[in-house]
């Protein structure tokens, strides 16, 4: 039987089972290493680094690697593009990817087409002659969820590279690496490590050549992920399952409540995870003013952490306009699901 996703996230990447070997793997906080052995110098490697990609890699079923944030993951796989290289992602998703993207296609770095990832049919007939699919699913902040392995075998068959932005989902719900992906990554920042304390991403894949020249890139960009934060992050690992079947729990009771609310006009709720989007009834300023009076619920961007967060997603510029005024991005945490809502009663009482 294979172990449960539960027990690997606190067993993997803990030291050699030795007298005296320490539970928990050192924070090895060095530049340099002395001659003579695999990493050499701390830009290549980090034996606080490798702990954490072990258990990372446990979970999504692939060879992981580090970054000092997800965009910076993201750059990574990119930046072994080649110049003017076709890649087919989402025309909404991630604020910050579609701003790379963006910029990309306009400095002519990358040509990308962007595509609705729940419409199929319009995804496959842009792949043609791509060397890319980008993927999230759900989207952030719509929640839309795409036709996973339909969309990656199609790819395969074309002989596309697949790239899968698998954050909000976390291997819990879905692995991408499973179903023929060629890369999953990771703002290991929000539910992997859970504590809204760190910045840092991650790439798995199960493809040798393919992860070297990931590596080559962070090595040579220099996109690496601080030892102390690794450590970090690994502790946050520990507890994933729980903080993600416990937020997941309250999510799926709020969106009961959330949708008999007479101020709430739309929920959007995938049927997993600890995300719920939902859209007030009133003006974007009502809207605003809803997130800025919680009490419990943070007003703050980012999500995945222990502690509820919700935002309007629309008051930052670089938001899609296909993005609703009046849409609040919540993020369940691990609260009780009754304090929790009290306080987004409280919240909607104000407009
Ligand atoms: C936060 C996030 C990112 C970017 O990760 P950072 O760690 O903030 O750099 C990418 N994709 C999704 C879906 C995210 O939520």
């Amino acid at each position: 039987m294979n172990q449960h996703p539960e027990t690997t996230a606190i067993t993997a990447g803990r030291p050699k089972v030795e007298p005296d070997a320490s539970l928990n793997p050192p924070v090895v906080l060095t530049s340099t290493f002395h001659a003579g052995g695999a990493i050499g110098y701390g830009r290549y490697g980090n034996q606080t680094w490798s702990a954490l990609e072990d258990a990372i890699g446990a979970l999504e079923g692939g060879s992981t690697l580090v970054f000092s944030s997800g965009m910076a993951a993201i750059s990574a796989v990119c930046s072994i593009l080649p110049v003017g290289a076709p890649i087919v992602a989402s025309n909404q998703g991630y604020s910050g990817v579609m701003s790379l993207l963006n910029s990309f296609h306009e400095s002519s770095r990358l040509e990308v087409r962007f595509v609705d990832v729940v419409d199929t049919a319009a995804v496959t007939a842009a792949m043609k002659g791509a060397a890319l699919l980008w993927l999230e699913s759900p989207t952030n902040p719509c929640l839309d969820v795409a036709d996973l392995e339909t969309l990656i075998a199609t790819a395969k068959q074309m002989g596309i590279g697949v790239a899968v932005d698998n954050t909000f989902a976390t291997p819990l719900v879905q692995k991408p690496l499973a179903m023929g992906a060629d890369i999953v990554m990771h703002s290991v920042t929000k539910f992997l490590s859970g504590h809204s304390d760190v910045l840092m991403g991650s790439l798995s894949t199960n493809d040798p050549a393919l992860l070297k020249r990931l590596q080559d890139s962070r090595s040579f960009n220099g996109s690496i992920p601080g030892p102390f934060e690794c450590w970090l992050a690994l502790r946050g690992l520990r507890t994933f399952p729980l903080r993600f079947n416990k937020s997941q729990e309250n999510a799926k009771q709020l969106i009961a409540r959330l949708s008999a609310h007479p101020k709430i006009t739309r929920v959007r709720y995938p049927g997993f995870g600890a995300i719920i989007s939902f859209e007030v009834d009133g003006t974007a300023e009502q809207t605003q003013k809803v997130c800025e009076s919680s009490h419990l619920i943070a007003h703050a961007t980012s999500l995945g952490g222990v502690e509820s967060l919700w935002e309007r997603r629309r008051r930052w510029p670089i938001e899609s306009p296909s993005v609703p005024e009046q849409l609040i991005r919540l993020s369940v945490g691990c609260e009780h699901v009754d304090d929790i809502w009290n306080d987004i009663e409280g919240a909607l009482a104000s407009i």
